[in-house]
């Protein structure tokens, strides 16, 4: 980004410095396209968000409208006006809030179960193993062996994918390499798509040998990503990050690996804030590697179910946490001020919007509830934060104060008017303390301490470093882990903004 163009659109808008909250932190770093709305309806107050990869800045000053981005929480700069009404108490608008996109759906890692072999005749256990999941609230991706799946079969199908399970691509025969794939790929594809009615998006390799043909394929047929040993990318252990994210080069654990036996697995996709993908057969039938009973099977549900209710981790089937970490990453909004509320025009292409259609966990600052078509959406308070669930493709988020309303949302580093990258926050490092609210940090190296024992939240840009404890991590755009403890060494080679829960 370059701060002296973004210096000078700030210092073209209509800014009231003491009205600056929960909007201080920013760190403006979007593209250039800078406008106004031309919704009649709304004020000229226009802020465009996005996730994606920044753009250098255009250079104009008009209107009260700037460009915002996830990776930096959401701001605003100008003097906004607007009430609303709360049980009859109307409260101030006051400015518009930061808005980000949470990883993991609001939890600290995610992590999915794909079962594998459905329909052969030594896997019998996979509609019982749904419904297992299903009464803890939970759903799995069952892979299907097409060719050996009988019309029961399918019927069974139908009614896991009813209950939320994903039907995954497990070859028509079971051959490695998925090869011919005008067998293996296409025909299981469409056999899936005309039994079932669901088009399916992901594929487990038999044996998970894969090869380019198939690879080459699934791509063409719009999959969003497969799972085999021979393209997986052990970036991280065998889980898989946000940053770098290829759907076709998974990483992931088979049950019963020396590495992360049993339970493990899922707790350290918590700890690392990651995505573990985890792959098993049957339970307690003749089935490769199967769970041994019932009971282990259940345990290990149990285990993922109090790690969910507990806020660690989500848990979901395959293709649907690949669309929340690409829609997460490539969403993009415009914040516009309405009467009495704000509203998020998403921004986002729609053929991305369908592609990787999927509700995002919303994290607004201050309290406020939210409506998209005139529903209301789950918006629940934590922190001085508003988390709320929208899927972008279902329409305009408006967002209305309440309660304590935006004035939870406070300035921690002392007035200002403007959230360039050197106007506020701790100067180049020193003793910090990490609160609940956003603050904004320059590079530096800091002391931080904290009361906060769930995570750090770090945003930045992509060609931000930061270590803590001297652990480095590259290439930031945001950044959850684990609270190291009550103090801990932080280091940042740009800006960004802090918080923790
Ligand atoms: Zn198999």
């Amino acid at each position: 980004m370059n701060l002296r163009k973004l210096s000078s659109i700030l210092l073209g808008m209509a800014i009231v410095g003491s009205l600056f909250n929960c909007a201080e932190s920013a760190l403006p770093n979007g593209p250039g396209d800078i406008s106004s709305s031309s919704d009649g309806q709304l004020t000229s107050s226009g802020f465009l968000g996005s996730s994606s990869n920044p753009v250098d800045g255009g250079s104009s000053t008009t209107g009260s409208s700037y460009t915002g981005s996830s990776e930096t929480a959401q701001s605003g700069g100008s003097s906004l006006t607007g009430t609303s009404s709360s049980n009859g108490i109307a409260l101030p608008l006051g400015n518009a809030p930061s808005v980000s996109i949470l990883p993991w759906n609001g939890a600290k890692g995610a992590y999915s179960i794909i079962m594998d072999d459905f329909c052969l005749a030594t896997t019998t256990s996979l509609r019982w193993a749904d419904s297992a999941a299903y009464a803890r609230n939970m759903s799995i991706g069952f892979a299907i062996v097409t060719g050996s799946c009988q019309a029961t079969d399918w019927a069974t199908a139908k009614i896991m994918l009813g209950h939320g399970s994903e039907p995954v691509n497990h070859s028509f025969s079971h051959a490695a390499g998925a090869t011919p794939v005008g067998l293996e790929v296409d025909s299981s594809t469409h056999m899936i798509e005309t039994n079932t009615g669901f088009r399916p998006t992901f594929f487990g390799y038999p044996m998970d040998e894969g090869s380019d043909a198939a690879q080459a394929e699934l791509k063409a047929l719009g999959y969003l990503g497969s799972r085999s040993t021979t393209y997986t990318v052990w970036t991280d252990a065998r889980f898989n990050k946000v940053a770098g994210f290829n759907g076709f080069t998974l990483a992931y654990e088979p049950k019963s690996s020396p590495t992360y036996p049993q339970l493990s697995y899922a707790d350290s996709a918590v700890a690392r804030g990651v995505w573990g993908l985890h792959e098993s057969h049957g339970v307690a039938d003749n089935s490769y590697n199967q769970w041994t009973s019932h009971a282990e099977f259940e345990t290990h549900l149990d285990h993922l179910a109090a790690l969910r209710d507990k806020g660690d981790l989500w848990v979901a089937p395959p293709s649907k946490v690949i669309r929340y970490i690409k829609l997460s990453t490539l969403a993009t909004w415009t914040l516009v001020q309405a009467t009495g509320a704000f509203e998020i025009h998403w921004t986002t292409p729609a053929d991305t919007l369908a592609r990787y259609s999927v509700p995002l966990r919303l994290q607004v600052c201050g309290e406020w509830t939210a409506t998209q078509s005139g529903t209301s959406l789950n918006a629940t308070l934590s922190g001085g934060q508003t988390k709320i669930s929208a899927n972008p493709s279902l329409g305009t988020v408006r967002i209305t104060p309440t309660g304590a309303g935006n004035s939870l949302c406070t300035n921690n580093s002392g007035s200002s008017s403007s959230s360039t990258a050197t106007s506020s926050g701790s100067a180049g490092g020193g003793a910090i303390s990490i609160t609940g609210s956003l603050q904004h940090l320059v590079a530096g190296t800091y002391s931080a301490t904290t009361s906060c024992t769930g995570m750090v939240n770090l945003q930045g840009t992509r060609d931000i470093n930061v270590s803590i404890n001297g652990s480095p991590n590259i290439g930031l755009d945001y950044l959850a882990v684990p609270v190291p403890g009550p103090s801990f060494n932080l280091v940042v080679t740009g800006d960004v903004t802090v918080s923790c829960y």
